[in-house]
């Protein structure tokens, strides 16, 4: 049987061997329960031919679940305080490389290359830093690494907005952005008991699979996302209030006439709008475009 490396016992025991503090501005909270990251690993689906990209590996409690079903897991911790116990507490695995970097700072196209199979897909898996949550996942799709999935906890409620569908509260353009290249949804919700030490949100596993083409199909990808975000400036107002506001009052008639062969009414508001609207709003008013 594994020596797990999560449970309070023993991550108390390694944090005092080695004198180890928390540091808040990293977002160092860690898993101790065995049945949370069994969750996890079951929803990520690995199995010997898939490659694993970890960020924030910790004092290694998911990654050791992670090393016993994936092919090989690379992790990039920015806490050079961790190294050291990482180098202990995962010793026995060779199908382990850990990066010693800030995520937000590396050219993860680089890395990737250094899997001893970097032909199998890749999925990250992770407990995220919550502090920047939405930059590490911007950063990852911009990467453009056909990442086959994410499989990441997260805050609750960015959770939420990222999966939120049209006409809700947390639909936006955070969903958007990411439901544009991925299917995003809450996989379960995580209790602040099973972290040490507890943080003061709630966490959700949220799970995005990779599409195979983006969603919609767009004469401009650039002006699909500039006209989304312009559109959501002012979440109360409607469509065409944020329209005049971006793309000047003087336009308001050719930007209605416009609308209209789109079949979108000038008085909605963005949340109403679904993401293939949206394509078919960037198209109509392309000719703002510069
Ligand atoms: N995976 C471990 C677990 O589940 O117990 C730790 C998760 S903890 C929420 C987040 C981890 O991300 C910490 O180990 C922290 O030091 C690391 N981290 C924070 N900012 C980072 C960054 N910019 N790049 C890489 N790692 C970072």
């Amino acid at each position: 049987d594994i020596d797990r490396i999560a449970n309070v016992i023993r991550t108390q025991d390694i944090l005092r061997r080695h004198d180890f503090n928390f540091k808040k501005k990293f977002g160092q909270n860690f898993l101790t329960d065995h049945n949370i990251l069994t969750k996890i690993t079951q929803t990520a689906e690995l199995d010997k031919t898939t490659n694993v990209i970890e960020i924030g590996p910790g004092i290694g409690s998911l990654t050791q679940y992670l090393l016993e079903e994936a092919a090989e897991v690379m992790a990039f911790e920015i806490d050079k305080t961790l190294i050291p116990i990482l180098d202990e507490t995962l010793t026995n695995y060779d199908n382990f490389q850990l990066v010693n970097a800030d995520v937000l700072k590396v050219d993860l196209n680089q890395y990737i290359a250094k899997f001893a199979h970097p032909e199998y897909p890749i999925k990250v898996v992770a407990n995220l830093p919550y502090y920047i949550t939405t930059p590490i996942l911007m950063h990852l799709i911009e990467s453009k690494i056909p990442f086959t999935e994410f499989v990441v906890m997260m805050q609750k409620e960015v959770a939420d907005r990222i999966a939120a569908r049209p006409n809700s509260k947390a639909y936006g353009s955070l969903s958007i952005a990411v439901q544009y290249y991925l299917e995003a949804e809450v996989a379960f919700t995580v209790p602040r008991t099973v972290f040490v030490p507890a943080p003061n949100v709630d966490s959700a596993i949220l799970k995005m699979t990779r599409r195979d083409k983006p969603l919609v199909d767009v004469q401009d990808e650039d002006w699909f996302f500039k006209v989304m975000h312009a559109t959501f400036v002012h979440r109360r107002k409607t469509l065409m209030n944020n329209l005049q506001a971006a793309f000047g009052k003087e336009n308001k008639a050719v930007m209605e006439i416009q609308l209209a062969q789109a079949k979108i009414s000038p008085s909605i508001r963005a949340e109403a709008l679904t993401i293939a609207e949206f394509g078919k709003l960037s198209d109509a008013l392309i000719s703002f475009k510069d």
